[in-house]
C-alpha cells in the first residue's frame, strides 16, 4: 500500500503540534510544507510522521516533530532573521527553519550526515541553507551575529562562542544536562545592553553534543 504522506503530514501538524499548544502560523505552515519522509532512511519512511525520534545512521536521530516545533517556536522568529543550527543530522530542523526565516546556517560534525543533508536541500530546492562540517560548539564566526541559535544536541553547558555570536535581542534554544540522561530545554536571551537571561522549558532527551565545548 502506498502511504499518503500529505495526509499524514497534515494530521501530524494538527495532532502533535497544534493541539499541544503551538499557535504561530509561520511555524505550523513550515511543518505543513517540509516532507519529513525525505529526511529519514528508506526503511523508516512509513514511520516518518510517528510521534517520536527515528534513527538516521551513525548513532544519531532525527528529533520528534513536536520537540523540533517547540524549540523553533520558542525563538519567536521573524521572516527577515538569520538562524544558526548546531547538529544538522538529517537536515529536517534546518529545512523547517528555512521556511520561516531568510537565512539558515547549520553545522554537523559527521561528514556523511552533512553530505546527505546537502543533497536533500538541493533536491527540495531549499537554497537558503548553508551547511558546514565542523565543531558547532565554536559557532560559525563568519556569518555572525545570529538572531536565533538552535542547538539540536544535549550540551553540558551553553557554549560561550554561541553567546558571543548572538545579536542584540538574539535567542538560543538549547538542551542542557546530563549526557545519556534527561536535559532541560533552556531559552537564553541577550538584551540590547548585552545582558543575558535564562528561562527553563520542558525536559527532553537528546544525543550528546560533542566537540570542544560539548562532551569530549
Ligand atoms: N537537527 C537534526 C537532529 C540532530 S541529532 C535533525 O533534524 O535531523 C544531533 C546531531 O548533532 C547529530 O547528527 C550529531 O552528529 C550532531 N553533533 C554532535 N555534536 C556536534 C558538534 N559539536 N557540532 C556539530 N554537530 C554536532
Amino acid at each position: 500500500m502506498k502511504l499518503d504522506f500529505e495526509k499524514l503530514r497534515k494530521e501530524m501538524v494538527e495532532q502533535q503540534i497544534k493541539n499541544r499548544g503551538i499557535e504561530d502560523e509561520k511555524v505550523l505552515n513550515a511543518f505543513r510544507e517540509v516532507p519529513r519522509e525525505e529526511f529519514v532512511e528508506e526503511n523508516y519512511k512509513s514511520s516518518s510522521y510517528d510521534d517520536g525520534a527515528l534513527p538516521i545512521g551513525a548513532g544519531q536521530t532525527i528529533s520528534q516533530p513536536y520537540i523540533v516545533a517547540l524549540m523553533i517556536d520558542s525563538l519567536n522568529l521573524k521572516p527577515d532573521e538569520k538562524v544558526l543550527e548546531i547538529g544538522t543530522g538529517s537536515g529536517y530542523a534546518a529545512a523547517v527553519l528555512s521556511r520561516i526565516v531568510e537565512e539558515v546556517y547549520t553545522i554537523e560534525t559527521i561528514e556523511t550526515l552533512a553530505q546527505k543533508a546537502v543533497k536533500r536541500f538541493a533536491r527540495l530546492e531549499y537554497d537558503n541553507i548553508e551547511v558546514k562540517i565542523g565543531d558547532g560548539t565554536l559557532g560559525w564566526e563568519e556569518n555572525a551575529p545570529y538572531d536565533g541559535i538552535v542547538v539540536s544536541a544535549a550540551a553540558p553547558h551553553v557554549p560561550e562562542a554561541l553567546i558571543k555570536q548572538l545579536s542584540d535581542k538574539g535567542r538560543i534554544i538549547i538542551p542542557v544536562g546530563e549526557r545519556g540522561g534527561v536535559q532541560r530545554l533552556k531559552v537564553i536571551k541577550k538584551d540590547e545592553e548585552g545582558k543575558i537571561s535564562e528561562e527553563n522549558l520542558d525536559y527532553v532527551r537528546f544525543v550528546p553534543l560533542r566537540g570542544e565545548n560539548g562532551y569530549r
